[in-house]
C-alpha cells in the first residue's frame, strides 16, 4: 500500500473529514484491521486566509511549497492538498516535490465525465468560482461547461464558508440559502453541483436535495484510496 500525502488544515474541519474517509475507505477494500499509510501536514490557517484575501498568492505558495516537502521527506507517495482553492497554487507545489500531485479538479471532473454529465453547477469559494485556475481546467481540459451563482449568491456561499463552515459553525440559514442557490442552479440547466469546497459537504449532503451534489473531498479522498491500493 501506497503512503498518501496529506496537505490539510485549510480548513482543519475539512481535513478530519478527509481522514475518516479515506481511511473508511481502505477499510471498505481491504477490510479487518487495515488503515490507511497517511503522512499529513496541517498548517496554521489563518496566516493562509489572510494571504489569500490580500492577494499574496506568491506568500500561500512560499507555505504550502515549504509544507508539501515535508509531507514528502515523511514518506508520502503522492500528494493530495485537501482545499480547492488551494488548487490556486497548485503549479508552484509541483514544482517544489518530486512526488506526483493528485489534483482535486480532476479527480472531480473525471467522474463528471464517466457519468455523461455536461453541464455543472459550482459552488466554492469566491477565488474558486471566480478565477480560471479551477474553471478553466473543467472547461478546457475535460469539455464542461460550468454555472456559477449570481454576484449576490457567490457573496453568501464565500462569506458563510470563511465565517461559518471553516469554524465549525453549521447554521440552518447557511443551509437554506445553500439548498436555495443549488436548486437555482439545476434550474439554469446544472445536471449535477459540485460542492467545490472541502467544507460544504457538512453542511448539505445528498439527503437534502434532489439535485445531484458532487462532494470533492469525498471524490478526492476515494480517488486517493483508489491509487494508494492500486
Ligand atoms: N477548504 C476550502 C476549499 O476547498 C476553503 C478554504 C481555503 O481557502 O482553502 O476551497
Amino acid at each position: 500500500m501506497k503512503t498518501i500525502g496529506l496537505l490539510g488544515g485549510m480548513s482543519w474541519e475539512s481535513t478530519l473529514g478527509y481522514y475518516r474517509a479515506i481511511n473508511e475507505g481502505v477499510k471498505q477494500h481491504l477490510g479487518g484491521l487495515r488503515s490507511a499509510k497517511i503522512a499529513l501536514y496541517s498548517v496554521d490557517f489563518e496566516p493562509i486566509e489572510q494571504r489569500q484575501h490580500a492577494g499574496d498568492w506568491d506568500g500561500t505558495a512560499d507555505i504550502l511549497a515549504g509544507a508539501a516537502q515535508k509531507v514528502e521527506a515523511a514518506g508520502a507517495d503522492f500528494l493530495l492538498i485537501c482545499t480547492n482553492t488551494m488548487h490556486k497554487v497548485a503549479p508552484r507545489i509541483e514544482a517544489a516535490i518530486s512526488i506526483p500531485l493528485l489534483h482535486i479538479a480532476d479527480a472531480t471532473a473525471e467522474t463528471l465525465v464517466s457519468d455523461g454529465i455536461q453541464t455543472v453547477g459550482l459552488l466554492g469559494t469566491a477565488f474558486t468560482m471566480e478565477q480560471d485556475f479551477y474553471t478553466g481546467r473543467l472547461t478546457e481540459r475535460y469539455g464542461l461547461n460550468v454555472l456559477t451563482p449570481n454576484t449576490a449568491d457567490r457573496a453568501i456561499v464565500h462569506r458563510v464558508i470563511y465565517e461559518e463552515l471553516c469554524l465549525g459553525k453549521i447554521r440552518k440559514d447557511a443551509k437554506a440559502d445553500y439548498l436555495r442557490i443549488i436548486a437555482d442552479l439545476a434550474e439554469q440547466g446544472a445536471e449535477a453541483v459540485i460542492l467545490g469546497c472541502t467544507e460544504i459537504g457538512m453542511l448539505v449532503t445528498q439527503t437534502d436535495t434532489p439535485v445531484r451534489l458532487v462532494d470533492t473531498t469525498a471524490i478526492h479522498a476515494e480517488k486517493a484510496v483508489a491509487q494508494a491500493i492500486s
